[in-house]
């Protein structure tokens, strides 16, 4: 039977927006899930997270938080290529369930979209919060407040910052302030991979999950789609293996839901822009083959990408089918099950 565009894209949503085929079943919190604790809880104990606020801080004066490194003045207010202000700005906090079943849970992962982005790529799905910075500037206490909100009020299983490297300074300071305030929860560091290994070095011991994307595997393709950055593929990769020395591969509580660990995402690309099975090989032999791994099928065209002609359609299945072969080829065993759950329904259809 021929799989249409349409079948693949309704299959998609149906696995992305329902956890009917979610391994989980919560109904009570778990023993395990009581008993543990955070990384940012020990080091708070040990008295070194005040120190690392402090170093954090220490480098919006010449703002070199990431690998753009522009030298502004952020605390005077100057502005450098992420455009973001002195005080941190956030667009949005809610409980998602669209994210990986491990960090969704039975309540939903506490995310906080904060606005801005030192990335900023032609293909940016949430280009009015990440490019033109909608949102509202706060002081780091109603950040503190939000993430308190959301472990409380709203029963989430971590605080899931999405795009935090501009503000990472704002966000331990704010932890902290809300650690005091009974946060238990994981932190879950959803960045685009574009980190330097100094900054990272800071995070180590208080985040608990990191969620980086890995986008390319070539300097021309990251150069032209996001924003002339062409030592991307290159410092990832140095950024992820970090990552992985600091947290390991993904542990879960009884309940499948994450403690700690690397969560990698790709987003596969019409056209092989992405450089999939590169990306998968590198995987397979830097890190290890039981790291979670999400293949994402969800490319659509936005913001700028309908200039780019190569970009400027989905993806077909064909596409997806031979990313998630190539997974396979390399020895990858610990993909997103919804993924999985994708490709089994396409590969029934395939041999029909
Ligand atoms: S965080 Fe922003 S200001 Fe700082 S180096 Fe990166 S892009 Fe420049």
């Amino acid at each position: 039977m021929d799989i249409t565009r349409r079948d693949f894209i309704r299959s998609s949503l149906l696995m992305g927006g329902s956890l009917l085929f979610s391994p989980l079943n919560l109904h009570a919190v778990s023993k395990e899930a009581e008993e543990w604790r955070p990384a940012y809880e020990k080091l708070e104990k040990e008295g070194k997270l005040v120190e690392r606020i402090r170093e954090a801080y220490s480098i919006f004066q010449r703002c070199r938080l990431c690998p753009r490194q522009c030298g502004v003045n952020r605390q005077r207010g100057e502005k450098g290529f992420c455009r973001a202000p002195a005080k941190v700005m956030v667009y949005s906090y809610n409980p998602h369930f669209g994210e990986e079943v491990p960090l969704v849970g039975e309540h939903g992962s506490g995310t906080i979209f904060f606005s801005n982005c030192n990335l900023r790529c032609v293909f940016c799905q949430n280009w009015p919060i990440s490019q033109e910075g909608r949102g509202e500037e706060i002081q780091d206490e109603d950040l503190a407040d939000m993430m308190i909100k959301l472990q409380e009020k709203m029963g989430c299983h971590n605080i899931n910052l999405v795009t935090p490297t501009h503000v990472m300074p704002h966000i331990l300071n704010a932890t902290r302030m809300a650690w005091k305030k009974g946060l238990r929860i994981p932190l879950v560091y959803n960045t685009s991979g574009y980190e330097r290994l100094e900054i990272l070095k800071i995070l180590d011991g208080i985040v608990d999950i990191y969620l980086p994307d890995l986008k390319y595997m070539d300097a021309e393709q990251a150069a032209k789609y996001s924003s002339g950055a062409s030592d991307y593929p290159e410092v990832g990769k140095k950024a992820i293996l970090e990552m992985h020395r600091q947290v390991g591969v993904l542990q879960s509580d009884k309940n499948g839901v994450a403690l700690r660990g690397v969560v990698l995402r790709h987003l596969v690309m019409p056209n092989r822009v992405a450089g999939t099975e590169k990306f998968i090989k590198w995987v397979a032999e830097n890190l290890s083959k039981n790291t979670y791994v999400n293949i994402m099928a969800q490319y659509h065209v936005e913001y700028k990408a309908y200039d780019y002609p190569e970009i400027a359609r989905g993806i077909t299945v064909q596409e997806f089918l031979e990313a998630m072969d190539w997974a396979q080829k390399y020895g990858l065993v610990n993909l997103d099950p919804k993924s999985v759950m994708v490709r089994k329904i396409f590969d029934r259809r395939r041999t029909d």
